[in-house]
């Protein structure tokens, strides 16, 4: 942010545990999006926010989240243990990622505030378990959390303060609408919300009719990420493999293609292929597909959300 007037996270009235979180991950300031949608959040609006993968969103929401619940915790009066918070993604995966950065967030406060993820649907018995503790926060996709709500291993109506929808565009997409209507009539008449999501379509202006109450829209300009529209695409015909291989080496070498880049190939064996290639000339390559074990995807998708 180039902006000199913007808020840092040290003037946003944050818990001094949270502040040391941000502090250990590195963060000197805010993201666009957490510069604008904390405040807000902060004081109980309602929000509707277009943000990408990459523009800072699991922060945006996870700060304003464990702040309120920490105050409410170190306020008010003693409260029952209970679930407070809800986030929602459309995949296993999206909920590892968003635990891990809310657990991240909350390392000085772990004993305050539990999370629990419940996406993965072979762990049924064991998330019961886990529910029966009341953890504040939980994040799931629509279905876990339906599932465990039908189950009554889940309860929302008396408790639930918070609900994030994150990727929302997706969430019709990967075909959890009914899911979504099902699981809101679990919920209590009055509590916040956040929609986050990469896109406006029709499903989310669908979704933020259900969910949202008088929101705030945030449709934050990230001059720092190129959209769409800014993309090029070139197209360049090659006779054989090799000549690909060798154009792609030569647009790394002359660093037209910089820093760290996604490469997609049609077959698991090119992949392969074009790794040996690379590592020929020193280029730090790893190879991401289908048959690799869960494992060894998520290390290497952890890899590219390091360097990237
Ligand atoms: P997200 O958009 O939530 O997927 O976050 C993308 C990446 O940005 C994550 O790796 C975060 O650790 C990182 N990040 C989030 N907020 C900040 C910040 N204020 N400063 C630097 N990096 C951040």
């Amino acid at each position: 942010m180039e902006d000199s007037e913007a808020l840092g996270f040290e003037h946003m009235g944050l818990d001094p545990r949270l502040l040391q979180a941000v502090t250990d991950m590195g963060w000197s300031r805010p993201t666009l999006i957490q510069e604008k949608a904390i405040p807000l959040a902060l004081e109980g609006k309602d929000l509707l926010a277009r943000a990408r993968t990459g523009s800072g969103k699991t922060a945006a929401y996870a700060i304003p989240m464990l702040q309120l619940l920490l105050h409410r915790k170190a306020t008010g009066p003693v409260v029952e243990q209970a679930v407070r918070s809800i986030v929602l993604v459309p995949t296993k995966e999206l909920a590892r990622q968003a635990q891990s950065m809310i657990q991240q967030l909350a390392t000085y406060c772990a004993r305050d505030v539990r999370v629990a993820n419940v996406s993965a649907a072979e762990d049924s018995a064991s998330q019961r378990a886990v529910l029966m503790e009341k953890p504040d926060v939980v994040v799931g996709t629509p279905s876990r959390i339906l599932s465990h709500l039908q189950q009554d291993s889940l309860k929302l109506r008396d408790s639930l303060e918070l609900l994030v929808v994150d990727e929302a565009d997706l969430l019709f997409s990967f075909g959890f609408e009914e899911e979504l209507k099902s699981l809101l009539c679990h919920l209590p008449r009055i509590y916040q919300a956040f929609l986050m999501s990469a896109t406006f379509n029709e499903d989310v202006q669908a979704l933020k009719e259900l969910v949202l109450h008088n929101p705030v829209t945030l449709k934050l300009q990230e001059s720092q990420l190129p959209g769409p529209d800014q993309l090029q695409q070139f197209q360049v015909v090659c006779e054989t493999e090799e000549d690909k291989f060798l154009l792609l080496y030569a647009l790394l070498k002359l660093s037209l293609i910089r820093g760290k880049s996604l490469l997609f190939v049609n077959t698991l064996e090119r992949s392969y292929r074009l790794r040996l290639f690379l590592e020929q000339f020193s280029i730090p390559t790893c190879v991401l597909n289908g048959e690799l074990p869960l494992r060894s995807r998520f290390a290497t998708a952890n890899i590219l959300v390091e360097i990237s």
